[in-house]
């Protein structure tokens, strides 16, 4: 390095990559950030570790090299206006007396349901409340949502819904002592590396039975005691499998069902008509699988399971979060201290962004919107009114207003849906429809270059605020640098915006905002300590499951046919989503986009394809071609793109299915047939 130590400020803040909330030092110089390093990783004199150095003061490669994006060069430092066809600099003040003008314009004309607005899951907890505040009681709109949509709220919802609690119930404690744990669909040493470590500290300390479920060669199937290869989409089916297996050989635990007998009965009818063998061939486990696995589960005094996107970001995945809730009730393993039912959030704000409202079906503290006491509540705290209960959009249909003409003007911050969604949805005509489209960004994305007005953003490095990590803890974040350029934060940008609109705002700091949300949620800001809870399933048991869990055992899987028989999955690899990994040379020196498909190599010699090779990849949406290369982590039957690279665009040929529950679109399975380029 060129600076001394001494000569360089360190910041202790919260990583913004993904939701395991590290802590970490952001190392600067000036304007410049010099280095990441890890509050203490090493122990203290007594041999302890701290609190709050989560990881145990270590950091993933994201964390410790994935910083480079916040003084990179390709930064917006000025607000953008356009001319023509061009996007031109101009000053802050003119830009927004524009912004504010156009917004009020739009409302007056056509009402306040032709505003929408989107914001990424990587803002702050205070950001996040102030946006759905803006939305809601400026613009008058419940057309609002966040990247949370992409999968944690299938999750959220499920979990609301079977005990009551809209996030995980166990924290890194539970899971690094845990006895038995059930992952499946997560391919967890690259999405929430850290997390993983406990799992990994479960097995080596505490000889944890580590089960996994998964269509690949995961790094965790490595080092578990019980590696199980699936096929693609069947998620859904081996937890039949399991909740059948369990039933049949009668490892319920009898005074958990003995309270809820009707719930008991209606389980079992639900799932009688299953049988073991039928799964296990739709599945690729066999029925001894099944049997084995739900017997470690239910055996193991202390249960966890993991799902994470190969749950939560497919199809039927709030159904799937439910049966798996099923597993656990029925084993003894819900509303049991060091057991329960947890997910993975890949964004660090994930869960702050539920919890902060910004979603149309909560208001913050995860209220139902249609809940006229907490409308009254928060009607009365802030001071208006509340747009109509059953109003609302979540991203999809937001996404479909906007097409249909119904929306014309959409504030997207930090969001990017035009390169994360598939051509199928239709964002660019979405957003060539609108009147306006307002963007915040740190950087100009693509759906950036189609905006009426870009507004530079600051990254969490120049911000002061909270996340909320996938544990429930609140963790600090603290401002290590100046603002680049011209940008602002976006609790700044938000708060100018309501004030021109005619709001009465006096945040002078997310201080002042943090005081407002101390005040509406007591007790939210525990920072750095997990809320432990233990949730109880009672209440949903007795009131409608009955009902509803007939419906939940069948399961419709994709199925490949003889046109197109691989899986293609698109998913992380270790550089993560790609809206901010992409603008970080060091890691994509690391992991870089070889544009390549990658396939299994037996697959590669039956179809006699050599590294580099150009195959046609065709799927009901479309085909395109690509090069191949050999992946010991893809298994026989499926190949893989990673989802944080666009070109070549391979999402496009993605089939997008949204959740009936939940509205969460999924996008990351399809069906292909793969043949070399040349018989074309
Ligand atoms: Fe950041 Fe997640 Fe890596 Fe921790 S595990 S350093 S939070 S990306």
């Amino acid at each position: 390095y060129l600076y001394k130590p001494w000569q360089m400020k360190k910041t202790t803040t919260t990583c913004n990559y993904c939701g395991d909330g590290c802590q970490m030092y952001l190392e600067t110089k000036d304007a410049e950030v010099i280095r990441v390093t890890s509050p203490l990783s090493w122990k203290n004199k007594w041999g302890d570790r701290s609190e709050t150095a989560k990881g145990h003061g270590g950091l993933c490669v994201r964390g410790r090299f994935g910083f480079e994006y916040l003084d990179a060069k390709t930064r917006l430092t000025q607000p953008l206006v356009r001319e023509g066809n061009q996007l031109v600099e101009k000053p802050w003040l003119d830009v927004m007396h524009q912004v504010v003008d156009r917004f009020a314009e739009i409302k007056q004309k056509h009402g306040a349901d032709a505003i929408a607005g989107v914001i990424t899951a990587r803002c702050t907890n205070e950001e996040l409340y102030l946006f759905q505040k803006l939305m809601r009681t400026v613009f008058g709109t419940n057309q609002l949502d966040s990247s949370a949509r992409y999968g944690h709220l299938n999750f959220v919802c499920a979990s609301k819904q079977a005990v009551g609690l809209g996030r995980t119930p166990n924290d890194w404690e539970d899971f690094t002592k845990a006895k038995a744990v059930l992952l499946i669909g997560s391919n967890i040493t690259e999405t929430n590396p850290l997390t993983a470590v406990r799992i990994k500290e479960a097995i080596r300390v505490y000889k944890a039975q580590v089960v996994t479920l998964d269509s690949a060669v995961t790094n965790m199937a490595k080092l578990a005691s019980h590696p199980f290869l699936i096929k693609p989409g069947t998620e859904g089916l081996v937890i039949d499998g399991l909740v059948k297996a369990a039933i049949e050989q009668d490892l319920v635990d009898e005074e958990t069902v003995g309270k809820h007998p009707k719930a008991f009965s209606a389980l079992k009818s639900a799932v009688a008509g299953l049988s073991l063998e039928q799964l296990a061939m739709q599945t690729g486990l066999s029925a001894d699988d099944f049997r084995e696995i739900a017997g470690i589960f239910a055996e193991a005094p202390r249960s966890i399971v993991i799902c994470a996107e190969g749950i939560v970001r497919r199809p039927q995945g709030y159904q799937n979060v439910l049966k798996l809730h099923d597993l656990a009730w029925i084993t003894g393993k819900l509303g049991k201290p060091g057991c329960g039912v947890n997910t993975l959030t890949e964004e660090a704000n994930e869960q702050g962004a539920v919890d902060m409202g910004a979603a149309p079906e909560f208001l913050p503290g995860q209220a139902r919107f249609d809940d006229p006491a907490a409308r009254d509540r928060f009607a009365k705290a802030w001071d208006g009114s509340l747009p109509a209960a059953q109003s609302g959009a979540s991203l999809m249909e937001i996404l479909r207003r906007c097409k249909s003409g119904q929306i014309k003007a959409l504030y997207v911050i930090g969001e990017n849906p035009l390169a994360t969604l598939p051509a199928s949805v239709e964002v660019r005509a979405a957003l060539e429809r609108l009147e306006l489209l307002v963007v915040q960004d740190p950087f100009l994305t693509d759906t950036a270059r189609h905006a009426h007005v870009v507004l530079p953003a600051c990254t969490y490095a120049e911000k002061d605020g909270t996340f909320t990590n996938l544990e429930g803890r609140v963790l600090r974040v603290r401002q290590a640098m100046e603002p680049v350029g011209e940008s602002l934060p976006d609790w700044h940008i938000m708060t100018a915006l309501a004030s021109g609109l005619g709001a009465q705002w006096d945040y002078q700091s997310p201080n002042d905002i943090q005081a407002e949300i101390m005040k509406l949620l007591p007790g939210y800001y525990n920072l750095g300590q997990p809320r432990k809870v233990v949730p109880q399933p009672d209440h949903y048991l007795a009131n409608g499951y009955s009902a509803e869990v007939a419906t939940r055992y069948r399961p419709a899987p994709a199925s490949a046919d003889s046109k197109r028989p691989f899986a293609l999955m698109m998913g992380q690899v270790l550089v993560h989503s790609g809206k901010l990994s992409t603008e970080a040379p060091g890691l994509i020196k690391i992991a870089p986009n070889t544009g390549k498909l990658r396939m299994n190599m037996q697959d590669m010699e039956r179809l006699g394809l050599n590294e580099g090779v150009k195959v046609r990849l065709t799927s009901e949406r479309g085909s395109l071609q690509l090069g191949v290369q050999p992946d010991l982590s893809v298994a026989p039957g499926t190949c893989f793109f990673p989802e944080h690279f666009n070109e070549p665009p391979v999402k496009d040929l993605m089939t997008v299915s949204v959740d009936p529950a939940t509205g969460v679109p999924a996008f990351k399975l399809t069906w292909v047939g793969i043949e070399p380029a040349s018989r074309d």
